[in-house]
Parts: structure tokens; sequence; C-alpha cells
């Protein structure tokens, strides 16, 4: 591993030669031609140039209602205002037909485009520009012409500070720009632009990019290269595969609320709080193999339902429990394979899986594939309480394990939730098929199992039946044992969406939260003094009985206040992972193969 100054990913150039670079691509090969100009940092205003090539007299230019989140966020919200003139300068005609959706009339000759937009967002999900740098999820700035979206597209970045550089798994060209094939290919190309640290290395014939944007003193390079590292070693082992040539990681570590990776083909942002980076550095290897294993599946092991890609409205899917929850499962077991993670820390947080799951009513009235369906829900406050929804993420990583050893079972060890992942690659991604959502996972389970497994799918993915969690665990000579807990209780629920505050979901009844004044609704700005964000809820979990607590509130009606009570206590069920108190041999034999993500050496001889 080395540390590297830049020398091959940049762009500092003009407008004047980006525009004529831009116009002689659109003329040559009639791309799609986009210049994005970084001259207001302070307003966080980005100015968008499209060059439209020859075509139709009437174009129409879309920006996604949504993209990387399944949250529709009408990035239409930041468009300022749209124009456009025709290659001589003369204006064109620009209608608005919706509220993300322009008309060009009179374009046949080629066009420009322009508009002016906001982008503020912190976070992988999101775009960002101001005086430290830019990052960018294209597909939350960038228009597309609808008749040539999947038509070949070029960009360029023009009025970049000086001692900024341009970092994109985007194909550069020569001349400073990037190119994609399609408008679907270029969004899903993060961009970071800044004074940032780069760190290149490569492994098994791949070669890997780490781009970190943050305070020198906030993170060790070498020890994130050394994480990533075995990650990738893990993953590809695992898979028996390695769909790409090049891979980049772009990390934030900001001191302010900052959570959340966003998957890409050929890359991934990842952001954590610097403070959570110090003292828990965990988490960004759990959220880093989770996000890696994403280049497999949900990126080229593909359900239908998110295929073709709907930007002007939700895209529908029954998937996500298989798509999130078990690209979690998989991050687990490459994590253990790496000697990242240790088996008592995988039980502990398995046990901590299924409390989890266990506390939330809603688990007996919404399916993992309804979770999956209504997963456009989850920026809603309401839709978050524990009555209303489960997590896709959560029900889903635990039904991976469980089908895992279900699998396992089934075949009597010879098969596994790798055979699982390896036959839908084998079978959809490199066939450049998709999978009919859980229907399609079934067919995997049951052609590697050679077993039924329909029951699996009925009861536990379809349906809302409890997990009888026992049954599964028994094969591997582990139980799961419950016990009562008296924990702390601040007498309120609140939860937050990716980037909002942290809102008031609940409030228990007849509880000193209650009496204090706290309402619904209420947003928390401060807790104990300590602005609300990310780490909040572990700040919560630290509160024992008697300790007063102290919010500062935002009501709805937008009045602050701080409201002080002593935290109570309540008796929950709690979990935790044990041996069975006699484990056989074949158990042991099943459990080391299943920390180790692989099938059983088959026990019998050569085939006569
Ligand atoms: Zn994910």
């Amino acid at each position: 591993m080395k540390h590297s100054t830049l020398t091959e990913v940049w762009a500092r150039r003009s407008l004047f030669l980006c525009l004529l670079v831009s116009m002689a691509v659109a003329r040559s090969n009639a791309a799609t031609s986009y210049t994005i100009s970084l001259a207001n940092p302070e307003q966080h205003l980005v100015e968008v140039q499209i060059m439209l090539p020859e075509g139709k007299s009437q174009r129409e230019l879309q920006l996604p209602v949504w993209n990387a989140l399944y949250q529709v966020r009408d990035f239409a919200q930041y468009v300022n205002w749209v124009r456009a003139k025709d290659r001589a300068g003369r204006a064109l005609a620009v209608r608005e037909l919706d509220k993300s959706r322009w008309q060009i009339t009179g374009a046949e000759g080629g066009a420009v485009v322009e508009y002016q937009i906001f982008a503020d967002s912190p976070g992988p999900f999101a775009a960002q520009f101001n005086s430290h740098h830019a990052f960018f999820n294209l597909a939350q700035i960038l228009m597309y012409p609808v008749d040539a979206r999947s038509g070949p597209m070029v960009v360029c970045f023009s009025q970049v500070p000086d001692t900024w550089h341009v970092a994109t798994p985007l194909t550069a060209l020569p001349d400073g720009e990037f190119s994609a094939e399609s408008y679907d290919r270029l969004v899903d190309s993060p961009v970071e632009i800044g004074d940032f640290k780069q760190s290149d290395f490569d492994e098994g014939g791949g070669h890997y990019r780490v781009i970190v944007d943050a305070e020198s003193g906030d993170y060790d390079m070498d020890a994130i290269t050394a994480m990533l590292r075995k990650i990738a070693v893990a993953a590809t082992s695992w898979m028996n595969d390695r769909p790409f040539d090049r891979y980049m990681f772009i990390y934030h570590f900001p001191r302010g609320p900052a959570g959340g990776g966003m998957e890409h083909s050929y890359s991934t942002a990842i952001s954590v709080n610097a403070e959570v980076l110090s003292r828990a550095p965990e988490v960004l290897t759990s959220v880093t193999a989770h996000e890696f294993f994403h280049l497999w599946n949900v990126k080229r092991i593909r359900p239908q339902t998110l295929e073709p890609v709907d930007y002007t409205r939700e895209n529908y899917t029954r998937a996500l429990w298989f798509s999130e929850g078990c690209t979690s499962t998989a991050g687990d077991i490459l994590q253990l394979r790496g000697g990242l993670l240790d088996e008592g820390h995988f039980e502990q947080q398995l046990a901590s899986g299924i409390g989890e799951l266990e506390r939330r009513p809603a688990r007996l009235t919404q399916s993992a594939e309804e979770s999956s369906l209504d997963a456009w829900l989850e920026g809603d406050a309401y839709y978050r309480r524990p009555e209303r929804s489960i997590s896709y993420y959560n029900k889903g990583e635990l039904l991976g394990i469980m089908l895992d050893l279900a699998i396992r079972e089934a075949s009597h060890g010879q098969a596994s939730l790798r055979e699982v992942f390896q036959w839908m690659n084998q079978n959809y991604a490199k066939k450049g098929r998709f999978f009919s959502d859980s229907d399609g996972v079934r067919e995997a389970s049951e052609a590697v199992s050679h077993a039924d497994m329909g029951w699996f799918f009925a009861k536990y993915v379809a349906g809302t039946e409890e997990i009888p969690w026992n049954d599964f665990l028994r094969s591997v000579g582990l139980r799961l044992e419950e016990g009562r807990n008296t924990r702390a209780d601040a007498g309120f629920v609140a939860s937050r969406n990716f980037d909002g505050p942290m809102a008031v979901a609940a409030v228990t009844a007849g509880s000193e939260a209650e009496r204090a004044g706290l309402q619904t609704g209420d947003t928390i700005l401060e807790i104990n003094g300590k602005a609300a964000g990310q780490d909040s809820s572990e700040e919560m979990g630290r509160f024992t009985a008697g300790d007063t607590i102290t919010l500062r509130v935002r009501s709805r009606r937008g009045a602050e206040r701080e409201l002080k009570w002593k935290v109570g206590s309540r008796e929950e069920i709690s979990y935790e992972i044990k041996d069975l108190g006699t484990v056989t041999p074949e158990q042991r034999a099943r459990r080391a193969a299943w920390l180790k993500g692989e099938a059983q050496i088959s026990q019998e001889t050569h085939p006569r």
C-alpha cells in the first residue's frame, strides 16, 4: 500500500476549452455532453450546461425524482431556472411539462440547455458543493434527454479551484473529460472534487483506489487500506469472481453528523462520523463490507423490479430484504472470512439483531416483502414506529443467516448461501438477466440444495410467521437464550431519516417524558448539551435509570424549549446465543463451515 500523490485523475480547465471539446464530441458521436461549472461555492450553486446533438426538434429533459435511496426526493426543488438556445445562440422555447420535466422546441440543429441548481446536502446519497469540496450523486444535479438516456454521455467540470482534483470511477478521456456509455452508468458514478488524500493498491489482479476527504488526524490510511485488502480478498474468493478491473472507495469522515454508504458498480461512497470512526473502527469495516458486496448483489445480481430504473416515480420491489438485508449477511461472512470479525462478536450481533426484530410488534403484521415495497415510506417518522414497520435490513440480514442454515440442513452441508449467490451470479448477472424478486432467490436456493425451499419463503419472506430461531441454530450446535433485562427507559421513541433531524415518534403514556412536556413530532436538537445526530441512539443507550436527561427540542410550531426529567426503567426481553449443552462433532463441523461461509467438503468418496 502506498500513499501516492495525484497523477491521473484531474481536471482543471477553462469553461471555454470545456465547451469547445464538448461541442466537438457532441457533433462527432452524438453524445450528450455536460459541463458542470463550479464557480459559486459560497452560494452552493452549480451551473450545468447540456449540449444536445442534432436530432428531433422537440426534446424533453428529465431530472430524476429519486436515486440511490429508495425515497422520492424531488431534486427539481433545487432548480432555480432553465433556459435553452440553439447553436447560433438564439433563445429556444422551454416549457415545463411537470415539476421535473422540461420540453425544448427548435432543437433540430442541436441545442444548449443551461440551468442553475442548488447543491448543499451532505452524505453519499446527495450532492454538496461548498468552499471545502464538491461531492456529487450526479442523478441529483443532471437532467437527462428522455430520447437519449441510453446513449453515450460526456462530462466535464469547469472553473474548478486550482488546488482541487477530481476523483470518479468514470472513464477519463485524455483531455480531462469523463465519459459513460449511458446516463444510467453516468449517475452510477459518484464524483469527489477537492483537496483529498489518495492511496492505491493492487490485489488479485484488481486495482483499487482509496479517496479520503477528512482531517488528516482523524484516520489512518494504512489501517484503512489493510482492511480494504482483506475485504477485497474475502469477497472475490467467496464469489470466485472479480467483475471489474478498477474499483474506487470514496470516504468522508466529517466531524458533524454523518453515516451511511452508497453502492455503485465500480465504486462506493461512504461517510462515517470522525468520532465514531476513532471509537468504533469496526463500523467502517462493516459498512465497507456491505457496500463492496453490493457490486454483486443489487448492482449485478439485480431484481427485475428495479429494471429499468424509473427516475420519474417509485420503482416498487419486493426484493430489498434480499438486495439489502442479505447483502449485510454476506458482509458479515466477508468480515468473518477476512478475520475482521470473530465468532463471539458475530453471535452477539446476531442476538442483538434478533432482539431488534422481536421488539417490533410489526413483525407480525408486515412481511419482509411488504417492508421492501414500503421502503418509499421510510422518510416518514410515523412509518418508522415499531408497531408500523420492520426493517428489511434487519429482517433481511437475519433471513440470510437462517436461509444459509436451512440450505446447509436441506443439502446435508453440501450447499450454502455462497452457492446461492454464485448461482445467481452465473445464471443472472453473467447472462445480463434479472431475477424475479423472492421467486428468483427461491429458485437459486432450490437449485443449489436440490430441495424444496418453498416453506421458508412462504412463512418468513412473504409471510409473517414467527421465526423459530432455535430450529435453525440447532444444526450448528447453538441456541438462543431469552433473558429479562431491566433497561433504562427515557419514555420516548425517536428516529431520523437518513439526513433528517432526530424526531420524536412516540411518547410513552404516563411517563416522565410526557409529564415534562415532550410531544410526538418534536425535533430533538440536543441531548444533554450534545447536538443530536447519527450516534444519538447510542448516546441514549448509555443512560441508566435515575439519570437526568436534558433535551433541547423544537416543537412543530417552531418554538424551542428545554425539557428535563429523570430516566425511568422497564423490563425487556434480551437475547444471547449460547452453545447447546452437548455439541456433537457434526454440529461443530457444520458451524466451522458456516462461519467460513463455505459448504462442507463432500463426505462421500469419489463417485464410481
Ligand atoms: Zn445497502
